[in-house]
């Protein structure tokens, strides 16, 4: 079976490519199964050597895999541009992490217990098509600094970046079977990866509902899993915060990447003192964003990435939205950046959208923005705006979000852990914490005794 990849901007094939079924998968998996021992007993030392040259390889050919990826989701090729940076950062990040994953020596009576970090073995990667490429590297770089030798599922819609990431790997001197990509279904390749008895675990992003299928499917073989899901972060503005700059800057916070980012800040809370004047800062600041051709330097917000999911955002906005924006019209999936006033129980404020859609909702306090806040399912990443550091401080506990800004709506970096709460899932990914993802604590006693 062959699949048609398309140009989201443009609707145009841009490739077609072989599908894997049950078969290859089957495949691959022996393949990183034969690799592991191999892959497992290079030293740290040169394991991280190999990870900085993919690293290097990856920054050498920036500009060709950013292009790819800009072509392949419709991402402007600025943003591009930046994932790709990121996506060399992790491998230079993870290559110097490898020598430093420390087990600790514990005393125990007669002897010392000294705890090691050891490779699960063969790791199934499934990422989403949002963000193809950085998604997968920050599975990638624990995973292989760890010593597991990886197969990655990419979605179906964008597998082109990660297609070039496997021949980087070789050219890096990785050796064959470490990491494998395969091309084909989430319902065939995912659903084998998961139910595989050779796989030891699944690193998972993508939609809460598949989330749910890998946690029951990976029960069959008690599989490790780590689910980094959906989410409906609140971006809280409090009367005394600079009302100006978190107008200016909360546009970006939920229509980057055309709202297809699971961080996005989607439901923007306003104290009332101040709602309206923020209000019209928003959609002031909103009407500035260029949304375009992603191939233009200067473009912000592209399309979204096929007409299917296009019907899906648009079902969220029933009637006339406080503001609409402008989009391209004719070929591509386009969708104008898009405000509603909503309540926290309309269903624009409790489902992801993953669009380039807002929904702004009035909260009178401090506990009634908490409250609402946290009346959600999902707990992946959110944002306050305040200068009083002590409610910023009582509020960021208060927040059931794994990765919260305070007076920034940034939420993702290298060296810092990256994960949810409740049903965006459980896991960390990047920083430190994301080597313990691919690794098992070893526990071994020696006597002193004799
Ligand atoms: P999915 O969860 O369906 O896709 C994510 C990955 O899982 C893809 O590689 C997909 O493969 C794979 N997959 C799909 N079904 C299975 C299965 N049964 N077993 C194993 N793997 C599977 O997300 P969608 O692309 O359908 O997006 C739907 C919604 O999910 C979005 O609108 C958004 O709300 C949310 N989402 C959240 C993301 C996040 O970053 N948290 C990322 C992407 C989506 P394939 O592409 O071949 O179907």
């Amino acid at each position: 079976m062959t699949l048609t990849v398309l140009n989201p901007a443009t609707e145009e094939p841009i490739a077609e490519l072989e599908q894997a079924g049950v078969e290859e998968t089957d495949e691959a998996v022996a393949r990183a199964n034969e690799a592991y021992p191999g892959w497992r007993a290079v030293s740290p030392t040169d394991r991280g050597t190999l990870l900085r040259r993919l690293a290097t390889l990856v920054e050498e050919h920036g500009e060709e895999i950013a292009q790819i990826e800009s072509r392949n989701v419709g991402k402007p090729i600025a943003g591009a541009r930046g994932e790709i940076g990121m996506v060399a950062q992790v491998f230079h990040f993870y290559a110097g992490a490898v020598d430093k994953h420390y087990g600790q020596t514990i005393p125990a009576a007669a002897g010392v217990a000294a705890t090691f970090r050891e490779p699960l073995g063969v790791v199934g990667l499934i990422v989403p098509w949002n963000f193809p490429l950085n998604i997968a590297s920050w599975k990638l770089g624990p995973a292989l600094a760890c010593g597991n030798t990886v197969v990655l599922k990419p979605a179906e819609l964008t597998p082109l970046s990660a297609l070039r990431l496997a021949e980087l790997v070789l050219e890096a001197g990785i050796p064959e079977g470490v990491v494998n990509v395969l091309v084909g279904k989430g319902s065939v390749v995912g659903q084998r990866l998961i139910e595989h008895p050779d796989v030891a675990k699944i690193g998972f992003t993508g939609s809460t509902e598949v989330g749910r299928l890998v946690m029951r499917g990976a029960a069959g073989t008690i599989k490790r899993v780590t689910l980094e899901l959906g989410g409906k972060s609140a971006n809280v503005i409090f009367e005394d915060a600079d009302l100006e700059r978190a107008a200016a800057s909360a546009p970006y916070a939920v229509f980057d990447n055309a709202g297809q980012d699971c961080c996005a800040r989607s439901r923007i809370l306003v104290q009332k003192s101040v709602y309206d004047r923020f209000l019209d800062a928003f959609i002031a600041a909103t009407k500035g964003v260029k949304v375009g051709e992603p191939a233009d330097e200067s473009t912000e917000v592209g399309p979204l990435i096929s007409a299917q999911h296009r019907e899906t955002v648009a079902s969220f906005v029933d009637g006339e939205p406080v503001f609409r924006g402008e989009a391209p019209g004719g070929r591509g999936f386009w969708f104008p950046c898009t405000i509603v006033e909503a309540t926290n129980d309309d269903r624009v404020a409790r489902e992801e959208v993953f669009g380039p859609v807002a929904a702004v909702i009035p909260f009178e306090d401090e506990a009634d923005a908490v409250r609402i806040a946290n009346d959600t399912p999902f707990g992946l990443s959110g944002s306050i705006w305040t200068r009083d550091g002590a409610r910023a401080l009582r509020v960021a506990r208060a927040l059931d979000t794994g990765v919260l800004s305070v007076n920034s709506n940034s939420s993702v970096r290298v060296q810092t852990p990256f994960g949810g709460f409740k049903q965006s899932g459980f896991g960390r990914e990047l920083g430190m914490q994301g080597l313990d993802g691919y690794s098992e604590v070893k526990t071994v006693f020696i006597s002193t005794e004799g």
